[in-house]
């Protein structure tokens, strides 16, 4: 289904990123793996897409870094000749109480969460035009939809990536380029582990399916957006939740 494209999935060493990498690369992407900080983790991820029978590289490079997306961007169109498929997956939290935050918190989970989702699509945006064709899917998360208490940074640099997409949607549609958000819920992964398990448990009272997500059930969505079965669908923002938004 995805035979010939060319994907890049940022953040795709672990959690959510290495299962949308490995279901892209199931549909036959060719996958770059980007990473920042786990090189091995990324090397990882190539392996176990390799060993399943399909085909992907890693690339570092930190999505925060303007420049140094640019630059990513420049490399992999000289070595593939184009793009197809970018995931903005890569994110971090730095969860405090708005009184206790510190700037520098807030400035860093801005720059990686939503200011990478733009230094990649503003990169990747002149290529998309030029083959008038292009999917972009961009990691939101339920908290944007909804805020959350203690990641005031995290939620509204989740809300931003909404308006990103759907003012991206909006300026690239006519040429054939589809831009959507995913929405996850409580999704089982090192990002989640770290919570203490009392708020696990009043969060998953919030959820209607009674019951957190898994990371392939985010990735299958996305593989889905990347589809030409999903060539109609532009500008949305789809939830991934177990219901916990409704
Ligand atoms: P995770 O396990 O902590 O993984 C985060 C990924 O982001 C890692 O691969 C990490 O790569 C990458 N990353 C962080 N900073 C980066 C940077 N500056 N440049 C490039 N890559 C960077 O988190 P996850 O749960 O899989 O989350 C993936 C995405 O889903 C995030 O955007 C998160 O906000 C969103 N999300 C998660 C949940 C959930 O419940 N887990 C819910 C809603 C939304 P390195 O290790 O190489 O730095």
């Amino acid at each position: 289904m995805l035979n010939g494209k060319v994907a890049l999935v940022t953040g795709a060493g672990r959690g959510i990123g290495r299962a949308i990498a490995k279901a892209l690369a199931k549909e036959g992407a060719f996958v770059v793996v980007n990473y920042n900080g786990s090189q091995d983790k990324a090397k990882e991820t190539v392996d176990l897409i390799e060993k399943a029978g399909g085909k992907a590289e890693i690339y570092g490079c930190n999505v925060a870094d303007f420049a140094a997306c640019g630059e990513m961007v420049k490399a992999l169109i000289a070595q593939h000749g184009h793009i197809d498929i970018l995931v903005n997956n890569a994110g971090i939290t730095k969860d405090n109480l708005l009184m206790k935050m510190s700037e520098e918190d807030f400035d860093k989970v801005i720059n990686t969460n939503l200011k990478g989702c733009f230094n990649t699509m503003k990169h990747l945006s002149r290529q998309f035009l030029k083959q008038r064709s292009g999917k972009i899917i961009n990691i939101s998360s339920v908290t944007g939809i909804m805020g959350n208490a203690g990641q005031a940074n995290y939620c509204a640099s989740k809300a931003g990536i909404i308006g990103l997409t759907k003012s991206a949607a909006r300026e690239l549609g006519s040429r054939g380029i589809n831009v959507n958000a995913v929405a996850p819920g409580f999704i089982e992964t090192e990002m989640t582990g770290i919570l203490p398990e009392s708020i696990k448990e009043k969060m998953k009272e919030q959820i209607l399916l009674g019951r957190t997500g898994g990371a392939e059930e985010v990735a299958d969505v996305v593989a889905f957006l990347a589809s030409e079965k999903a060539a109609y669908i532009t500008g949305q923002v789809i939830s991934v939740d177990g219901g916990m938004a409704v």
